[in-house]
């Protein structure tokens, strides 16, 4: 579908999600943002350019927002469908985005030894499975712009989800593909039910984030997991995602307040979780991710101190 003048958006599924990969068209050369899963660029992306009369050689460029499987995976499949490609990502993002194991170990293992989370082995499958993934050609780290013929877009800098996730600002539509630089009070699923929780994971970032992107004030926000957000409804998406930074820091402060002893992460996540969504047991325990953000920002400010483990755990200072 096209979102705005030379903006494509295609949706592959996701499980009960989907994921949404962007194409920005200029007069000489072709953006993809973000490639999904293999299946996705295999499959879905493939199909759209086929319809749309995209032809795959003019795709020059294939710019990977961050590091999460659902957004690098069809690497491999893309090189495969325009050989002429080259491979930009965020410089703190790129290792994990060169390799599934160290995607899997970094990423999605950080809270594996001292907070005693960590994916099944199944998914961890699944990951492997899905992703094919390969060296990165341009390491960026915002403030760069891509010249695609009488367009030129700007890379900003939008982290808080990963240390390394961009955004691609376009002036001429005055469009910002975000990807998941901010995710709302919950993530979706493709029929806009909760799915899980927000995976934001560096608090400060996030914050800083949401309110660079309210001072941009694209017209169009374009995501990857929700809705096109036009107008007053892009200001919205920001502004419930900043707000909801202080939600979780008041639940997490509040769950310290009600006990003398130390807390672990998950015990902080599972007493915390009725109050900051309706996310079913499973789903819920992804509060990791925003939860241990807000714990290490409270420590800094010295409102919290934490108490080595493993686990870890936190009481009120
Ligand atoms: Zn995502």
């Amino acid at each position: 579908m096209e979102v705005a003048e030379g903006i494509h958006r295609v949706e592959a599924p996701l499980a009960d999600r989907y994921v949404a990969m962007y194409l920005v068209v200029g007069h000489d050369s072709v953006m993809v943002v973000d490639t999904g899963l293999d299946e996705s660029v295999r499959v879905h992306l493939r199909d759209y350019c086929a319809a749309a009369r995209i032809d795959p050689a003019r795709i020059r460029y294939a710019l990977n927002t961050h590091a999460d499987f659902d957004h690098v995976g069809g690497n491999g499949a893309l090189r495969e469908f325009a050989p002429g490609v080259l491979f930009a990502c965020g410089e703190r993002d790129r290792a994990m985005i060169e390799d599934v194991e160290t995607l899997i170990d970094q990423r999605y293992g950080e809270f594996r030894h001292h907070h005693g989370f960590d994916e099944t082995a199944e998914t961890q499958g699944f990951i492997r499975e899905v992703c094919r993934l390969l060296p990165i050609d341009i390491g960026l780290t915002g403030g760069e712009t891509f010249d695609l013929g009488g367009r030129r877009v700007e890379i900003l800098h939008t982290p808080g989800h990963s240390r390394g996730h961009l955004t691609v600002y376009d002036p001429l539509t005055d469009s910002a593909i975000i990807a998941d630089a901010l995710l709302t009070t919950s993530v979706l699923t493709a029929s806009g039910q909760p799915a899980f929780p927000p995976t934001y994971r560096y608090v400060d970032s996030y914050r800083a984030t949401a309110r660079m992107l309210l001072a941009l004030n694209a017209r169009t926000l374009l995501t990857s997991h929700y809705p096109v957000a036009v107008g007053p409804a892009a200001v919205e998406f920001c502004e419930i995602s900043l707000a909801y930074c202080d939600t979780v820091e008041r639940v997490v402060l509040d769950v310290l307040a009600d006990t003398d002893q130390p807390l672990s992460l998950l015990a902080i996540c599972r007493a915390g979780a009725g109050r900051l969504g309706p996310w079913p047991a499973g789903p819920a325990d992804y509060l990791v991710y925003p939860v241990l953000g807000h714990l290490e920002d409270l420590t800094r400010r010295g409102i919290v101190h934490e108490v080595p483990g493993p686990p870890t755990t936190w009481q009120r200072t």
